[in-house]
């Protein structure tokens, strides 16, 4: 349920510059100080000032219990540099009730990013298969979306996802491998989680996308500008996914 608060957030710093290059990257920083009790969940939409001058970003859901400075990474996809002025317009927030979260998660959105996990190669091509590396596969919280849980269950499958907090993760063998890994790689190669597919790209929400440093051959996966965006969306619609089951109470609905 909407609560009625709506407040605006104001810049408050952008990484030191007040004026943004055409086709970069920067972090922007809010003005105020935001402290959310563990029942309200805030959803950042970014202000039409900026939008209309060609600023992109996912802002991702501001977590229950959140304490602190909200700062956003944000896009200017304009042809011109583009002027920040301290104070100005930046977000506005809509509030959201939830029902009684069992505990604030640490930081949702690096969690969400951090545990973007596994791939499995189709071909020797693949520094994966090179390496004879499954290491992504194992002990994995790779969340699902739910376009994910659709596919695999219109493909037979059963008993592969797990509620954990909101998300849902790919289910573990008792081994403690993904349950979808083989002797030979991934199982389900052509149907495997979107997560999957990009992984070793992670989203960081300090910086963007970034290769996972827990993956032990990350400079052998060229990082795509394509990819960058799409580990953006991913995030961001695996948060709202998240938010529209605490919503419903389905945390802990009966899953595959
Ligand atoms: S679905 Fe495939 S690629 Fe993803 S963790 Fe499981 S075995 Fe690895
Ligand atoms: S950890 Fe890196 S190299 Fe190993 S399977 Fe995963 S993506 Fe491939």
């Amino acid at each position: 349920m909407a609560a009625a608060r709506s407040p605006k957030l104001v810049i408050g710093a952008t990484d030191g510059i007040s004026v943004v290059p055409a086709s970069a990257l920067f972090r922007v920083t809010a003005q105020q100080h935001l402290q959310l009790p563990l029942d309200l969940l805030a959803l950042p939409t970014l202000d039409e000032h900026l939008t209309s001058a060609g600023v992109l970003g996912s802002l991702p859901a501001i977590e229950p219990g959140f304490a602190g400075i909200p700062t956003f990474t944000l896009f200017n996809a304009a042809d011109s540099p583009l002027d920040l002025p301290r104070g100005g317009p930046l977000a506005l927030l809509r509030f959201y009730e939830v029902v009684a979260p069992k505990r604030p998660p640490p930081d949702a959105q690096r969690r969400a990013a951090r545990t973007l996990l596994a791939v499995s190669p189709p071909t020797d091509h693949t520094p994966c298969q090179r390496h004879r590396c499954t290491a992504c596969c194992w002990h994995t919280e790779m969340p699902l979306t739910e376009e994910d849980l659709r596919r695999l269950q219109a493909a037979g499958h059963s008993g592969f996802s797990r509620a954990v907090d909101g998300w849902q993760q790919l289910q573990l063998a008792p081994q403690g491998h993904c349950v979808f890994l083989g002797q030979g790689g991934c199982t389900i190669y052509d149907d495997r989680p979107e997560g999957c597919r990009l992984y070793p790209v992670v989203f960081d929400p300090a910086v963007g996308a970034v290769l996972d440093e827990d993956c032990p051959y990350p400079e052998e996966f060229p990082m795509a500008d394509a990819q960058r965006e799409q580990v953006a969306a991913l995030v961001e619609r695996l948060l709202q996914e998240r938010k529209d089951r605490i919503l419903r109470g389905g945390v802990d609905a009966h899953r595959p």
